[in-house]
């Protein structure tokens, strides 16, 4: 084993035990030790042997023992809504895959799977289509997400290999982030990036439009206008190659076609002052940046969504490299380009072959390629060329093409752009597959067989990090229900397709050997991705494999950092410079239009499947809310704290205002999140067209889109506290979290009060043990008991005066109300004095914004460190430590005003 061979699974005292695995959110890719007691209750903490994150976690991955409960779990394979056994469900998707390839050949079928899957289930799917079927439709959710690196990659690179390690970011002098919002998306490597800075100064600048919390520990911020950072890298191009700061030996030795990179850089960006004319920037600050990062040897530049998501997204990309290559930044400690994965494992499928346009193992579909990996699965009828991308491959449902789809591990009907499309075409289709832990998903809906996946804590597999780590993901609790792990899924369906003896397997082991030895086959150092070194690892050392980063070849050691020789994947061995031309907006912006851009919180993962089941990490962001510049909300008449319309060309949404002068004006911003079980209005896929897509890497823009936004005033709102989950079907605006022992329901609506009975289902009003109606104000409070439980309250107001939430959601949680509790239940208040927490700003220690600047004022707290040693927010993840900062300047200021 790398790093010598250790326990993964080993007894604690007192029957319990100790399970590593690794964090199913984002791309860091953390180590996770989840404790299981004996009485099942599970607590986890950072793993410190993990390299990713030496024993850190965020605030995501510290609650992750809170997303293991059972709710809205799909337990059993069901046929429309009946519940039938395994055997039926299989034979049945086998049955009319099988059927619908026989009628309409391999082209007419296809899977759309999920960075949330584990290598050896993406492994097993992909063969199965690309091998067995005989079509290269099957596409992944990371589409969406890094389609663009792996582009740029390719072109510069000759392979999809990111150069570096994370250890790169702490012997870097200076870190350039693009499109990064390290501090929420990646937080462990944030924290790991401020640690190095406080031990040895690394520098950092921020390259975005929005202030986000990284910049609360910047050097630099440049805000530049959305969508021009390949231009700003052209600019930066060419400044250094007028200056001097060619590494003429590098670029003679190991690079091509600079002279036409630099002649169109030039073009594109003649000097500074176009630059920053252009990018929305100050002269002297892109000279500042330009100068520093001439000056400075070390340098990393990391980039993510802000960069992928964009119709020009590959081009940016190798805009980045061609910096790299032009000045030798890279193959060296502290140097080079570092493209950071949304997903746990969104570059495990990228190694087996999960994008339509590659094929296995990091091959492509040349003739020879294709013969390869034929002959090394003994399979019959590979793909030949590529197929369906995500958005082609939605369409093509839409127009009857495609006929039977596979979703697997992911929710298009909200995360697609154009969501509205995507809806139609599943109604459509024939046959709808959806594999998935979670039984009421957007997409689940559409569904015509339901097959139970397993869980993050009930899977094992391994997964791949950004910075090319292979980890376990190790199971530590049984399935729910009959849920199956999603490679065992594949190859039964695959065997009752025929393809028996291609799907041998019985353990996840097996397959991991399969996909080991296929990187190794025929590769002799021609292609980066290389584990060959594994294939032959038995049950027990997959068991134990600890975390090690790719290539590791047979006879050699697992390599940290690529390229430091100067050879790149390419034919000839010399790493590619592109010419790029920066491109305008994809799309017209209409006369007082706003950019929508969108992206992740802190606190929230995906279409909150898992972490909105927890209530602390619901209380940071408990509503969606779109961040709005003073200016454009003076400007529009919006308020902090009301809500908004935003429409678009592809449909409308209603969000709560933020305002705040993080975002820069001319722009707004939403989170990704919200789905329709948790929102009436708010699913961004519906605000997003799916017009503008980068033409190589069929990456949506999801970070441009024209919008119009104005406020939206209600005539009523109310809240809803219950333990259960209810969707209300007044039409108007709601937003529903976790809160503890239930959920809370903010709402709002037009017109008259709906009766009780017409929009809150499964709440009978008749069954109202107390009720108060306030015809003056228009106001109505109703409670619901089970004895002397509470089960449900709900607040109406037409003047918009309603409690405060905090000790109300508390009560769900009591076993019983005393009679101070139901004398306060409808006043809405606590019978003594007590204070609300507010939205959670620390979620780690339930930390609320009211009790802080409470804290700052009274105890005259004046930085981090004391409101750490007052309350301990900030003092766990730090995830929260930047808007700790931010409360302190807003406390500071007001007493200074
Ligand atoms: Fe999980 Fe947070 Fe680590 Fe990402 S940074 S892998 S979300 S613990």
């Amino acid at each position: 084993m790398f790093d010598g061979a250790e326990s993964s699974s080993g007894r604690a005292k007192g029957g319990e035990r100790e399970v590593k695995t690794t964090c199913p959110y984002c791309g860091v890719g953390c180590g996770v030790i989840a404790r299981v007691s004996a009485d099942g209750a599970v607590t986890v903490r950072g793993d410190a042997d993990h390299p990713a994150n030496r024993g850190r976690l965020c605030s995501k991955g510290s609650a992750l023992a809170d997303t293991l409960v059972p709710d809205g779990r799909l337990l059993y394979p069901e046929i429309g809504d009946k519940r039938v056994s395994w055997d039926e469900a299989l034979d049945e998707v086998a049955r009319r895959f099988s059927d619908t390839i026989a009628r309409h050949g391999p082209d007419s079928v296809a899977f759309y799977v999920s960075g949330q899957l584990l290598t050896e289930d993406y492994y097993v799917a992909n063969k199965l289509m690309k091998g067995f079927i005989g079509s290269a439709n099957i596409d992944t959710n990371s589409r969406l997400c890094m389609a663009s690196s792996v582009v740029g990659h390719k072109r510069g690179l000759g392979a999809d290999a990111v150069p570096g390690a994370y250890e790169d970011f702490e012997c870097a002098d200076l870190v350039v982030l693009v499109g990064s919002n390290l501090a929420w998306c990646h937080p462990v490597l944030h924290q790991r990036l401020l640690a190095a800075r406080a031990e040895r100064g690394t520098r950092i600048v921020v390259v975005d439009p929005r202030r986000t919390d990284c910049v609360d520990a910047a050097d630099r911020h440049l805000a530049l206008r959305a969508g021009t950072d390949a231009l700003l890298f052209n600019g930066l191009m060419a400044y250094l190659d007028e200056r001097g700061h060619r590494d003429a030996g590098f670029v003679a030795a190991h690079a091509e076609g600079v002279e036409e990179a630099l002649t169109t850089a030039r073009a594109d960006a003649p000097d500074v002052a176009t630059v920053a004319r252009r990018c929305g920037l100050e002269e002297a600050e892109v000279a500042a940046f330009y100068a520093e990062f001439a000056a400075t040897d070390r340098v990393v530049t990391v980039y993510s969504q802000g960069v992928n998501q964009s119709s020009q997204g590959s081009d940016t990309v190798n805009t980045i490299l061609n910096v790299h290559f032009l000045t030798g930044r890279i193959g060296r400690p502290g140097c080079g380009p570092f493209s950071v994965t949304g997903q746990p494992n969104a570059m495990g499928g990228r190694e087996v072959g999960g994008l339509a346009n590659q094929l296995a193992a990091h091959m492509g579909f040349t003739e020879t390629e294709v013969d390869r990996v034929g002959r090394f699965w003994n399979a019959p009828r590979v793909a030949a060329k590529p197929g369906l991308k995500a958005v082609d491959l939605f369409r093509a449902i839409e127009a009857g093409t495609v006929k039977a789809v596979w979703i697997m591990a992911t929710n298009p009907a909200v995360s697609m752009p154009d969501a509205g499309r995507v809806r139609r075409a599943l109604e459509r289709c024939e046959t709808v597959v959806v594999s998935d832990c979670i039984r009421d998903t957007d997409t689940g809906r559409f569904a015509h067989i339901r097959l139970p996946a397993r869980g993050w804590s009930e899977k094992d597999g391994t997964v791949t990090n950004s910075d090319r780590t292979i980890s376990r993901q190790r199971a530590f609790k049984d399935g729910e229900g009959e849920a199956q792990a999603d490679w065992w899924i594949v190859t039964q369906v695959a065997r009752r397709m025929g393809f028996a003896e291609a799907f041998p397997y019985e353990t996840a082991a097996a397959v991991f050997r399969e996909h080991a030895a296929l990187s190794d086959f025929e590769n002799g150092g021609t292609r980066a991705f290389d584990i060959g070194a594994l294939s032959g690892l038995d049950d027990g050392g997959y068991d134990a494999l600890t975390p090690f980063p790719w290539p590791w070849r047979v006879d050699a050691k697992p390599q940290k950092r690529l390229f430091g020789d100067g050879r790149f994947f390419t034919a000839d061995g010399r790493a590619r410079m592109l010419p790029v031309t920066a491109k305008p907006l994809p799309r017209e912006m209409p006369d007082g239009a706003l950019l929508l851009n969108t992206g992740r919180l802190r606190d929230q993962w995906h279409t909150m499947t898992r972490t909105g089941l927890s209530a602390r990490l619901s209380a940071h962001a408990p509503e969606p809310r779109l961040d709005i510049h003073p200016a454009d909300a003076a400007a529009r008449g919006l308020a902090d704290g009301g809500l908004a319309r935003i429409a678009t060309v592809a449909g409308e949404a209603l969000a709560r205002v933020r305002v705040t002068d993080t975002q820069g004006e001319g722009t707004v911003f939403l989170p990704m999140h919200w789905t329709e079980r948790f929102t009436g209005a708010c699913v961004i896929g519906r605000l997003v067209d799916d017009e503008a897509v980068d033409p190589v890497s069929g990456q949506p823009d999801l970070k441009r889109m024209p919008a119009t936004v104005g406020p939206w005033r209600p005539d009523w709102t109310a809240f809803l506290l219950v333990r259960h989950a209810v969707e209300p079907g007044h039409g108007g605006y709601w937003a529903r979290r976790a809160v503890a022992g239930g959920h809370l329901v903010e709402m709002a609506g037009m017109g008259a009060i709906p009766a009780v009975a017409e929009w809150l289902p499964g709440l009978d009003p008749a069954g109202a043990v107390v009720e108060f109606r306030d015809p003056a104000r228009g106001g109505l409070r109703m409670a619901w008991m089970d004895g002397d439980r509470l089960e449900a309250c709900l607040f109406v107001a037409a003047d918009g005066r309603l409690p405060p939430r905090g000790w109300l959601a508390g009560l769900l949680e009591k076993d019983g109300l005393d009679d101070g509790a139901r004398a306060g239940l409808l006043a809405g208040r606590a019978p003594g004095a007590q204070a609300d927490e507010g939205r959670i700003v620390c979620a780690c220690f339930s930390v609320g914004i009211n009790r802080l600047v409470g804290a700052i004022r009274d105890r005259r707290l004046t930085s981090v460190a004391e409101i750490g040693a007052a309350l301990k927010a900030g003092t766990n993840c730090g995830s929260c430590v930047p808007e700790l900062k931010e409360v302190l300047r807003h406390a500071h200021q007001r007493e200074v005003a």
